[in-house]
């Protein structure tokens, strides 16, 4: 059950599915707001995380006040929206539910592939800004080696690869990583670095240095566990668990562990 929707693709900027936002958002105009198969005017947009053609439910015609209102993806192209692909389809989070994808399965090389690399490349700053929000760090001299992983493990082939977790999933596909030098901005993590390294200095800046001593530190983290989770009313909601452990001075035990909704 699709709970937001984006006007076109290629677009970045979605919208809930009520019957205000829908009417303000894509008026009365075609393609929007159209005749559907049984010949009943109803609103349609795309996914935002497959971008294909969806039906917006109960926001339109005869309403019923207590049911939900959503997208239902279509099951091939219409009119208007020149986007379908019945691969991406079938991946969708919305569709396959509970089908939580294995790190290793990739599917062949698909259009929908090919867009989620222009995306990843040409909008990169933009998805470095989301991961510092995300992750509580700035990942200094980091990000364009994630990228490298990306690219290097086919990860825009990867069948949970979505255009909505382009940034979580170049974080996901990255080696696991040292967080020393890096410039903090989280202040759980920057307490659990603290309780577990007592000898680490976070300088006013931000910025995660060794004390004299200490050796150089190995603070490392990884980002783990992608999965689709089914909620209430037949919606999916995207996890991703980050993870923090010290392995240098000392190892830390279990670490720091955050997830991430995406
Ligand atoms: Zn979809």
């Amino acid at each position: 059950m699709v709970k937001r929707f984006k006007i076109m693709p290629h677009t970045v900027e979605s919208f809930p599915v009520d019957t205000e936002t829908v009417v303000r958002v894509l008026k009365r105009h075609e393609p929007w707001y159209r005749r559907n198969r049984s010949g009943d005017l109803r609103y349609f947009a795309v996914c935002p995380k497959c971008e294909n053609p969806i039906q917006l439910v109960n926001v339109t015609g005869q309403m019923n006040p207590d049911g939900p209102q959503y997208g239902k993806h279509e099951s091939k192209g219409i009119d208007g929206f020149e986007f379908f692909d019945g691969d991406l389809l079938r991946t969708c989070p919305f569709v396959t539910k509970n089908a939580n994808p294995q790190k290793t399965d990739r599917h062949p090389l698909s259009e929908t592939s090919r867009r989620i690399i222009r995306i990843a490349v040409e909008n990169f700053d933009h998805i470095v800004r989301i991961l510092r929000k995300e992750f509580g760090f700035n990942f200094k001299a980091l990000a364009s080696n994630m990228l490298d992983d990306w690219f290097s493990a086919r990860a825009y082939n990867y069948n949970g690869a979505n255009l909505e977790n382009i940034p979580w999933m170049i974080a996901y596909f990255s080696r696991s990583t040292n967080l020393y030098g890096q410039f903090l901005t989280d202040d759980r993590l920057i307490g659990a670095i603290r309780s577990k390294v007592p000898h680490v200095a976070n300088r006013a800046d931000g910025q995660l240095l060794s004390c004299p001593g200490n050796g150089r530190m190995d603070l490392r983290f990884s980002t783990l566990h992608h999965r689709i989770i089914p909620l209430k009313g037949e919606d999916v909601e995207e996890r991703l668990t980050f993870i923090q452990r010290a392995v240098k001075p000392r190892p830390s035990g279990r670490g720091y562990k955050a997830r991430f909704s995406i």
